[in-house]
């Protein structure tokens, strides 16, 4: 079969205004929110897991790559086509199929941007807590294929804590059902969460249910001001280990809060070493008594202030901000670099000092933002691609920084999953035998390679010392 008549064939599956070859229509699919790119040869815009099959089918009979995508937020690479083919874009399944209020849960085509889902819950009074800061463009198809996750992650986990069920499309157009709509089974192997955080590597998911929680009565937000950032890290363990349970806990370290100021005034002190910004929610009561531990546990660590938001639109100012706070850096330096090791809870304090130590070893300039009462960092690197010197000194922090953080008990990524930009340093988290078995997971549900080939496994002979070419 010719490239043409794949094409034609594609083109009949979808309708010809649902497949785009043209580079103009294809140039913002060569890119996610990191700095690689690779342009796909075709743009496809299904809207039935019928054509989702048929796509597949072509592409496996053809061995064409294929790569499911959301909204392409990704900071790991994960949604970049590297070795070109096919990129199935969601943006047409973009259906809430149920909200079941009697169950709580609902079912969602995987296009359905976050934000949107989580008003509609709202308004039957229900909850959906996952939340990373792209919730107003990223879509649950993309949450579950990194296991997104955010700020809420210590009250309420990630996206895995909530998938009940999934549709998938295997490699090879077979239409697969995984788990059920209860919030409990124990029925052999969980291929649902095989799938959560697979990075598009095993299957396009086509539908999702998901479990939902009544929403809280009531929330406040606390935000503690600090003189030194080791005080407020020491602060994040000591609030874990008092047994109090904030919905976040969310660290800023004086870089972030100078930038996040410059871009958008919210209130933040510049003149502080650190914030930290907690939410707590619950019952009216439970939460006025958490808002005190939290702050009694702040003024302990050696907060010099705590500000406990008065109204709603004092809180959603600070928690805009916060979500803005990678936009802000980015307007720093022409390349911004988000990392996403994630450590024990009580080895923050060690971590936060580790990485202001290599900080200053490999002469970079970073700012930490931390979804801290998780222990998931996010050195923010300003750097610029285009100077290789400095990039090479990145790639050179990024690789001690992940020593740490594996040495400590951590992981690779907490919620960004690994990508392209991560894959190389799969090994030392995993070991040989942990990346074959993947390898074999991989091979079995994707025997030709099809599916987002180049992600989250090394590359046969990909080592992590291979580390000076991080950035290529
Ligand atoms: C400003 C900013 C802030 C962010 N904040 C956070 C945060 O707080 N927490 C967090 O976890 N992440 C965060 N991210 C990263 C990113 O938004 C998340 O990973 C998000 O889940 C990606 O969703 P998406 O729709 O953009 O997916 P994409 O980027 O399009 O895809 C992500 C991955 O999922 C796969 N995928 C997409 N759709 C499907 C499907 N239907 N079937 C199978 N696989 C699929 C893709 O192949 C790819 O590997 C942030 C990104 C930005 C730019």
């Amino acid at each position: 079969m010719t490239k043409d008549s794949l094409l034609a064939e594609l083109r009949s599956i979808v309708g010809a205004a649902n497949a785009r070859v043209d580079t103009t229509e294809t140039a913002c699919y060569a890119y996610d929110a990191t700095h690689y790119t690779h342009h796909p040869d075709v743009v496809l815009y299904p809207a039935t897991t019928a054509e989702v099959s048929a796509i597949l089918t072509a592409a496996n009979r053809e061995r064409v790559p294929v790569i499911a995508r959301g909204a392409g937020t990704s900071i790991t690479g994960g949604a970049v086509p590297i070795h070109g083919g096919i990129v199935i874009c969601s943006g047409r399944m973009n259906r809430i199929v149920e909200i079941d209020t009697e169950n709580l849960t609902a079912t969602v085509e995987p296009g359905v941007v976050l934000a949107t889902f989580q008003a509609a819950v709202e308004k039957l009074g229900l909850f959906y807590p996952p939340d990373p800061a792209s919730l107003s463009v990223s879509t649950l198809g993309g949450n579950v294929g990194e296991n997104a996750g955010g700020p809420r992650g210590v009250k309420y986990g990630s996206t895995k804590d909530y998938v009940l069920g999934l549709e998938i499309v295997l490699a090879d157009g077979t239409v697969m059902r995984t788990g059920a709509k209860t919030v409990k089974s124990s029925s052999g192997y969980d291929l649902t969460h095989l799938f959560v955080g697979s990075e598009g590597t095993l299957g396009v998911i086509t539908q999702i249910t998901v479990r939902l929680l009544p929403l809280p009565e009531a929330k406040r937000t606390v935000m503690a001001i600090f003189d030194s950032v080791e005080a407020a890290a020491k602060t994040v363990s000591a609030t874990i280990a008092a047994k109090v349970v904030p919905t976040t806990l969310e660290l800023m370290d004086d870089v972030v809060i100078d930038r996040v100021e410059a871009y958008r005034p919210c209130g933040l002190p510049r003149d502080a070493a650190a914030v930290l910004l907690a939410e707590v929610d619950g019952s009216q009561q439970g939460v006025a008594r958490q808002v005190e531990l939290v702050a009694e546990v702040a003024r302990n660590g050696g907060a010099r202030e705590v500000r406990v938001a008065s109204t709603t639109a004092e809180a959603d100012t600070l928690w805009a901000a916060r979500r803005g706070a990678f936009a802000a850096m980015a307007r720093s330096r022409p390349t911004i670099i988000v990392e996403d090791a994630t450590v024990p809870r009580d080895r923050i304090p060690e971590t936060v000092a580790r990485i202001k130590e290599l900080c200053l070893k490999h002469d970079l300039q970073i700012g930490i933002l931390a979804h801290a009462g998780d222990g998931n960092m996010h050195p923010l690197i300003m750097t610029d691609l285009r100077d290789r010197e400095e990039m090479a000194r990145v790639a050179r922090f990024v690789e001690d920084l992940f020593q740490t953080t594996l040495a400590m008990g951590g992981t690779l990524s907490g919620e960004h999953g690994i990508g392209h930009l991560k894959k190389r340093y799969m090994e030392w988290q995993h070991g040989s035998v942990g990346v074959e078995m993947m390898r074999r997971m991989k091979q079995a549900f994707d025997p030709n390679n099809i599916l987002n080939p180049g992600k989250l496994l090394p590359d046969q002979g990909e080592a992590a010392s291979d580390a000076s070419s991080l950035l290529d």
